[in-house]
């Protein structure tokens, strides 16, 4: 069975396409020309959202993780704390700076990085931290400062999946040094295609990821370029078109916000009773989770078995759950330590157990995408009675994940 899904992801109105199509007519398609660009307005708006002094246009989140290490001066023989549940980019862009990724484990509430583990993970080489806002939800930056402060420790925030969340009004990208987002078409602020944005208020930082960018020349408004490389940088400008559409959209991302978390709450509200279910929140009342992901726990207890069959059950409510039109899935299959790319990181003195992380991913499984058009509330209204009906039928797991096991 399908339901019928009228969603979509992202929204594109006919602002949005305008907004492009304005920059095909006004001809300034390159980041680099002498007049103001879509790219520069985009940087002036995201800036002052989030109340950060700089923000850096750039080709996708990834690029803006690896300049930001290489910002800071990241490189070879330094390790990186980085959360083992996250996307591959966190510690891919470490591992291109010729650095090393320590892994911490997660909170099994939040699936943020868990402070305790990320002390465990700090050895001597320890340069840098990257806390993941991960699925919407902040980290719990006030520990995270306050153990990287203690270890003169670097922050470079991944908020790639979380514009718009804050804890007490300070937009997460905001704490560390450096703040890295992703305008990739499925984020909270999309673009049509690839993007990413910096945030510093660091004035130095600011102008070394400018030239960074842009094969480490200094390009000053109203004057000709030079084609003098400072520094040795990339090419990695973000483009005008895609900095024009997510302007765009980003005119209605608090709206678009205020509408996801109430759809996004009445859904989780109707799943509250489920006994074994364990919902997404944001522990700290302090923070506001913009709900990038819906991860769902579950206990196999509400199947009368125990934890080692942890896995076999959620496969199994998986299934149930996906017959009846709900497509949850699973976000990463694997902690990033286990990465096939990642086998040959040196070694590291730093703890690396992440118990919890592998617990989490044996028993959990996600929703995406869906419940961000703002018109998902009907639809999560059928997903949340398709989970109600798939409870009732929970007595059927013992035989569904004993005939896997034949
Ligand atoms: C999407 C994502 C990235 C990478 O962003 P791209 O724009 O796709 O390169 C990095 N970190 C996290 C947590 C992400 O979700």
């Amino acid at each position: 069975m399908t339901l019928p899904d009228s969603t979509t992801w992202p929204v594109i109105t006919p602002a949005d396409r305008d907004a492009v199509l304005g920059v095909l007519s006004d001809g300034a398609l390159v980041s680099d020309r002498n007049e103001e660009t879509a790219v520069d307005r985009l940087e002036t708006e995201w800036a002052e959202y989030v109340r950060a002094r700089h923000c850096i246009g750039v080709a996708n989140g990834t690029i803006a993780l690896e300049l930001a290490l290489e910002a800071i001066g990241v490189g070879p023989g330094d390790e990186v704390v980085v959360p083992a549940l996250s996307f591959v980019a966190t510690a891919m862009a470490v591992v291109n700076r010729g650095a090393r990724p320590v892994f911490a484990d997660i909170d099994p509430v939040t699936y943020n990085i868990d402070p305790d583990s990320l002390r465990a993970a700090i050895t001597a080489r320890t340069v840098a931290v990257m806390p993941v806002h991960l699925h919407g939800l902040p980290a719990p930056m006030d520990q995270v400062m306050e153990i990287c402060q203690a270890h003169g420790l670097a922050v470079i925030e991944d908020a790639a999946q979380a514009h718009g969340a804050t804890i007490e009004e300070r937009h997460v990208g905001t704490f560390g040094s450096i703040g890295c987002f992703s305008l990739q078409a499925t984020k909270n602020l999309p673009t049509c295609g690839e993007g990413g944005l910096l945030v510093t208020d660091d004035d130095a930082v600011a102008s070394r990821l400018r030239q960074l960018r842009q094969f480490g020349e200094v390009i000053e408004r109203g004057r000709p370029r030079k084609y003098l490389s400072h520094i040795v940088g990339h090419n990695a400008k973000l483009s005008s078109v895609q900095a024009a559409f997510t302007s765009s959209q980003l005119r209605r991302l608090e709206a678009t916000s205020e509408c996801q978390d109430r759809n996004v709450r009445e859904f989780l509200t109707a799943l509250e009773p489920l006994a074994g279910l364990h919902v997404p929140r944001a522990a700290d009342p302090r923070a506001r989770h913009v709900w990038h992901i819906l991860r769902f726990r579950i206990d196999p207890g509400v199947a009368g078995l125990d934890r080692s069959e942890a896995g076999p059950v959620r496969e199994a409510l998986q299934r149930l759950l996906r017959a009846e039109g709900v497509p949850v899935t699973r976000y990463q299959l694997i902690p990033l330590s286990d990465q096939p790319a990642f086998s040959d990181l040196p070694p590291t003195t730093a703890n690396e157990e992440i118990p919890v992380t592998r617990a989490v991913l044996a028993d959990s499984f996600v929703l995406q995408r869906r419940h961000l058009d703002p018109s998902a509330a009907p639809l999560l209204r059928q997903y949340a009675e398709a989970f109600h009906k798939t409870w009732q039928h929970v007595n059927l797991v013992p035989a569904l994940t004993a005939s896997r096991r034949r």
